[in-house]
């Protein structure tokens, strides 16, 4: 933390920014995640530069960052190979609107860890995605319906800001302004890790549903891993009901080892049993660029123009400088020790909190998957969006605050989780913990 930060109000330029951007851009910001609104308001802060762990906002306070972008940084800020990459691709020309060797390239690395991509499409977002994967589910099957799962985010398309009707097995309710009643009644909405709240949705609407859609390991209500065998049985009932599987590893892919959650060995036993018809993936595999893409079995795909019928298309998609990026992202990645090195750091970053919050008397449930943390303050376990609901959103707040004037730097809501990169330290992690028991001991 420098100096400027002990003074009263440690960000003046973000909060003339703040002021200046409200005028300009809706809410100041370009995505509502990035507002302080559940943090109790007040200006965000602007940033101005990154490198490694660490980023620097407009007045010139430096941050260790635990945001990572919501997910795409995992390799640090302006890591020089993935930088260098960047650059070339720019010099290159930064658009042709033809197909060009690079999205080949990334398509086989794709491919070639993820057994159940014989085809893939590049898009822009994980939004587009998520989207497409819908429409081709629902062209390879001829059914209209979807289940998804409460509280997992898929994006902002229509059918998936849907939340859950009064039951498991009722229609879904529009979760935005601007969604027709009857595109939020093709959506089903279950609870996550109830297998029982499946059986009952598929009983009564499985011969409709195209598709169960799933974060199978869940990083938008926090860090939630899946209890024993609940994939297996949505893999399995899925199949049992004609529907297909679709799986939104958007956040997951490369988060927690060189792959997916249907290659994560070390975290289930049976892959096989788990393997998804359909995958939408994002984030990191653009290096910190903007990408989406989708993929599947080569039959379903087939249903995706130019082969098939299911329209889907992009002015930007597989643009040259993402590509490029995601390319030396996944380069870094594979290299040996990096994944061992996120996951020592997370577990020393997880016990750590653990143990201060309770030399404090402070209430936190702390979930972790390998370099990913969630920090939950209550005194019971997450394992689904009601439990995650069910948390003291005030102190999480007020730990938010108190991290950042400690400089460091949590993503401003109480469901999101904190993501190590490779540029994260020991050092780092030291200071993480002291500014954390400092917090916890000020909150008292
Ligand atoms: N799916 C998941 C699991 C996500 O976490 C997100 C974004 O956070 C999306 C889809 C949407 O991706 P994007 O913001 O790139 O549109």
């Amino acid at each position: 933390m420098s100096n400027s930060q002990a003074s009263s109000n440690p960000r003046p330029e973000s909060a003339r920014l703040y002021e200046e951007a409200q005028r300009h851009i809706v809410g100041g910001v370009n995505s509502p995640s990035r507002s302080f609104k559940a943090v109790g308001g007040g200006a965000p802060v602007f940033m101005q530069r990154a490198e490694g762990a660490y980023f620097w906002d407009v007045d010139g306070n430096r941050y260790l960052d635990y945001l990572a972008a919501f997910g795409p940084i995992v390799t640090g800020h302006a890591h020089p190979h993935v930088t260098a990459a960047i650059v070339r691709a720019a010099q290159n020309g930064t658009l042709y609107g033809t197909p060009t060797e690079g999205e080949v390239t990334l398509a086989r690395m794709l491919k070639d860890t993820i057994p159940s991509l014989d085809k893939v499409r590049f898009v822009n977002s994980g939004t587009e995605a998520v989207m497409t994967t819908i429409r081709v589910a629902r062209a390879a099957t001829g059914r209209n319906k979807i289940v998804k799962f409460a509280g997992c985010y898929h994006g902002h398309s229509d059918l998936v800001l849907v939340a859950a009707g009064s039951g498991p097995s009722t229609l879904g309710i529009p979760d935005s302004a601007g969604i027709p009643v009857s595109i939020a009644s093709e959506v089903i909405t279950v609870p996550f890790n109830d297998t029982e709240g499946l059986r009952l949705a598929l009983e009564a609407w499985g011969d409709d549903v195209a598709a169960v859609m799933i974060e199978p390991i869940v990083g938008n209500f926090g860090m939630v891993m899946p209890k024993p065998g609940f994939l297996e049985d949505v893999c399995r009932m899925a199949r049992a009901a004609g529907a297909l599987v679709i799986y939104d590893e958007v956040i997951t892919a490369f988060r927690f080892h060189y792959g997916t959650t249907q290659t994560y060995a070390a975290a289930f036993p049976d892959l096989a049993a788990i393997e998804p018809d359909l995958t939408a993936l994002g984030k990191i595999i653009g290096g910190g660029l903007p990408i989406g893409a989708y993929g599947g079995r080569a039959e379903i795909m087939a249903q995706v123009a130019p082969l098939g019928p299911a329209y889907q298309a992009g002015t930007m998609a597989g643009n040259p400088a993402s590509i490029a990026a995601g390319i030396a992202c996944l380069e870094v990645l594979r290299e040996p020790g990096v994944y061992a090195r996120m996951e020592a750091l997370g577990t020393r970053l997880a016990d750590g909190l653990r143990e201060s919050a309770e030399r404090h008397g402070v209430a936190l449930t702390v979930n972790r998957i390998a370099g990913a943390i969630s920090t939950h303050f209550c005194d019971h376990p997450v394992t689904n969006y009601d439990e995650a609901q069910n948390t003291d959103g005030e102190r999480f707040a007020a730990f938010f605050r108190e991290m950042l004037s400690r400089g460091i730097y949590l993503a401003p809501s109480k469901y999101e989780a904190w993501f190590l990169t490779t540029a994260h330290t020991d050092a780092d992690i030291d200071r993480t913990l002291e500014a954390a028991d400092e917090s916890f001991r000020a909150m008292r």
